[in-house]
């Protein structure tokens, strides 16, 4: 299905911020030109990083910011926020099933499946997910998908 990414990604966030109007998004696209997904899993996908970058960001730094590029023979989404961080020895951890970084910002009626379901759901287009993190700075999540389908 064709989609408008700046149409599609904007829907997104303002669904999010429907619920959470507190949160500052910032979101810049380059003109990647013709991209090709299946809008539900992609929003899906995305919706899931915005909420762990609300969750596990401070009251006073809930800011996200997204950028879109196009990367050869893919296409990247770069999700920065300035949350909590993830510490080095959790980063391996963070995409398996149930598994969760014990804090104090954990939710009840989370548990744990949004970025192992987000990685399945990516592999499964034939794309990637990645992470850096700085523990007290914040996050950075670049998801990858493939021009080509
Ligand atoms: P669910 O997505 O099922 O509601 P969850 O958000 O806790 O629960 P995941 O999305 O899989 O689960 O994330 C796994 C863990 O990785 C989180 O519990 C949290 O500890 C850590 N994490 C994920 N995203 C971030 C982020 N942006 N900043 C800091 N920690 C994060
Ligand atoms: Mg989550």
């Amino acid at each position: 299905e064709e989609i408008s990414l700046e149409v599609f990604i904007q829907n997104v966030i303002d669904t999010y911020q429907l619920k959470h109007p507190d949160f500052d998004i910032d979101c810049a696209i380059d003109d990647v030109g013709y991209f090709k997904s299946d809008p539900v899993l992609l929003a899906s996908v995305f919706s899931n990083l915005i909420d762990n970058a609300y969750k596990y960001s401070p009251a006073d730094r809930k800011q996200l910011d997204i950028r879109v590029r196009k990367a050869k023979r893919n296409i990247e989404f770069v999700f920065t926020d300035s949350g909590i961080g993830i510490p080095a020895s959790e980063i391996n951890n963070i995409f398996r099933k149930f598994y969760r970084v014990q804090s104090q910002y954990n939710q009840q009626g989370s548990v744990g499946l949004g970025l192992a379901f987000c990685k399945e759901l990516l592999n499964f287009m034939n794309g990637d997910i990645f992470v850096t993190s700085v523990v007290n700075k914040g996050s950075v999540f670049t998801v990858t998908l493939p021009f080509e389908v």
